[in-house]
């Protein structure tokens, strides 16, 4: 279709508002221009977290030189023509905003050419306007240049976060377009650094190398749910292979990267019983559905979609997981049965004045809690959490002293980072080395894990270590995020549920929870303990009322 301005009763129909906030959202919208026109390759550039610079080259359809100009037109489109079509978008881009926005906010160039033309056109605009047109050779394709983005626009550039953020932005985006599109060849370099590279081989689980790595990608399971509607395809992690965040669930509608709460929900509750609270699966999922059960029309930024038929697009999902999922052995279940269990209501988990009194332990149960008798009833203790909020108060207080405990490694471990991993590890470097960290560059995005805080090294030093990059990923605030660096080194230093432990060891567990200044809850807030109190029990036995 040519580029044509809608008319008023389209644009009244569509979403409207604000598509570029952000140096990611720009990269966005020129990524999804080079899908829709079809583009095998597609390779992006960007300086100083797209602020100085964003450059996406494509080898796609081009735009014709009688065309190119309109482009930068508010609501010119080549996509969608009449109302009726909002109905049945097959294309991620349709409402003509994105080089009109982008051009308000930035010095712009494009260089485009379409196959039956001899030389390309090139336009250079300033503000929105064009100050230099010619021709220029080039092979079929579009290449976007976006200079200087919000120079103009004090209130948007103050918001930005710093560089490296913004990379890391980027970078996750990508990898979410390279996941939606194994069989496109994505090219990121951020600051000259090629980040990630996709080889376009049409394998999604080649991609998932490239983003995740090898070992990760190697034991993703396949579903493969693609004769039904809707469909469902992907890869999902078996139960043994999780994450402590959800930034790791990757959901898309007809190859359109979505956020969707109900895609969320179908794909944790297919792990139901199979994992342990606060843990999340890794996936990819793609569900296919006819352009008319789907309104894709309902946010500006088209991340939101609408399903005509939930819970048919809910059940799909959660039976085409359960049914890969079924096949894997069945997990370690005595590290993970106890925290199922629910609190009985009898059981108080804030007992009432409450600093810490003398307990005296009697023993383990289900090799996860330490049952404690104290003046005022029976105590059960969570023996991870309170591990827990033992080491996380001894990591801050040796950070606060300059002397954290480490522990050089006789074999490094090599890391397999995520490019939005590596953008935490550039940003966050030194604060990870005073933490104890010592990391080196292998080469690509392999880094050699050389030393830990001692307190760490029992632990699995790889999940350790990716997942606390994966926690301060975006905090800013820096008191929040040495917290979070603190939780995380805590939670995988601390003993693990399902051990069984001496007597001796609960005896000084309990004295160290005894000295902690918060000992009622572990570092994320949860309860350490809960608390039977001799009343409750003579009430519960019929002995008093
Ligand atoms: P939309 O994608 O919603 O149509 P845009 O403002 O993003 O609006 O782009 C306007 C038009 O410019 C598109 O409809 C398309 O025809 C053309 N266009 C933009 N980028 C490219 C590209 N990389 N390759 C080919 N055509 C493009
Ligand atoms: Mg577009």
């Amino acid at each position: 279709m040519p580029i044509r301005i809608l008319a008023c009763e389209v644009v009244s129909k569509i979403a409207a508002g604000e598509v570029v906030d952000r140096p990611a959202s720009v990269v966005k919208e020129l990524v999804e221009n080079s899908l829709d026109a079809g583009a095998t390759q597609i390779s992006i550039e960007t300086q100083d977290g797209g602020v100085r610079l964003i450059r996406v080259t494509d080898n796609g359809s081009g735009i014709p030189a009688a065309e190119v100009e309109r482009a930068f037109h508010r609501y010119a489109t080549s996509k969608i023509e009449t109302v009726n079509d909002l109905e049945k978008i097959a294309t991620l881009g349709f409402r003509g905003e994105a080089l009109p926005s982008i051009a308000a906010a930035a010095d712009m160039e494009i260089l485009t050419r379409t196959d039956d033309e001899a030389a390309g056109t090139y336009l250079l605009l300033h503000n929105g306007k064009i100050t230099k047109s010619d021709k220029r050779s080039r092979p079929r394709g579009t290449t976007v240049t976006v200079h200087h983005l919000f120079r103009d626009v004090p209130a948007r550039l103050k918001f930005l976060k710093s560089a490296n953020t913004e990379g890391g932005h980027i970078a996750n985006l990508i990898s979410q377009y390279a996941l939606a599109f194994p069989a496109v060849r994505f090219n990121l370099v951020l600051d000259g650094r090629l980040t990630l590279q996709t080889s376009g081989s049409g394998s999604l689980r080649d991609v998932v190398a490239e983003v995740y790595g090898l070992e990760i990608a190697q034991q993703m399971l396949e579903i493969g749910e693609t004769e039904q509607i809707p469909g469902v395809s992907g890869l999902v992690s078996p139960p043994s292979l999780n994450r402590s965040s959800r930034a790791y669930l990757s959901f898309f509608v007809n190859s359109r990267w979505v956020s969707s709460s109900l895609l969320a929900r179908a794909t944790e509750d297919a792990y139901h019983g199979l994992l342990m609270t606060g843990k999340h699966p890794i996936a990819i999922v793609n569900v296919s559905l006819p352009l008319q059960d789907l309104d894709i029309n309902v946010h500006p930024t088209k991340r939101d979609v609408k399903f005509r038929n939930t819970q048919s697009v809910y059940s799909a999902v959660q039976k085409a997981i359960e049914k890969v999922l079924v096949k894997t052995p069945p997990p370690e279940l005595k590290a993970m049965a106890p925290e199922q269990a629910a609190t009985p209501s009898l059981w108080s988990v804030k007992p009432e004045g409450f600093t810490l009194p003398i307990l005296r332990v009697l023993g383990q149960l289900a090799s996860n809690y330490i049952l404690a008798e104290g003046p005022e009833g029976l105590y059960l203790i969570d023996q991870h959490a309170a591990h827990e909020r033992v080491l996380f108060e001894k990591i801050q207080t040796q950070r606060a002293e300059h002397r954290i405990e480490v522990q050089g490694l006789l074999e490094p471990v090599t890391l397999e980072l995520t490019p939005a991993q590596e953008e935490v590890l550039k940003n966050k470097g030194e604060l990870l080395s005073e933490f104890g960290f010592g990391l080196e560059h292998f080469g690509g995005r392999s880094y050699l894990l050389k030393a830990v805080p001692a307190m760490m090294t029992g632990g699995n030093l790889i999940e350790g270590v990716t997942e606390l990059l994966d926690s301060v990923a975006g905090e800013t605030e820096p008191a929040k995020r040495d917290e979070k660096i603190a939780q995380s080194v805590a939670c995988h230093s601390a003993v693990r549920a399902g051990l069984t432990l001496s007597s001796e060891e609960m005896r000084a567990l309990i004295k160290q929870l005894e000295q902690t200044k918060q000992p009622r809850t572990c570092p994320h807030g949860r309860p350490t303990m809960i608390h039977l109190s001799s009343h409750q029990l003579a009430k519960e036995f019929g002995r008093t009322t």
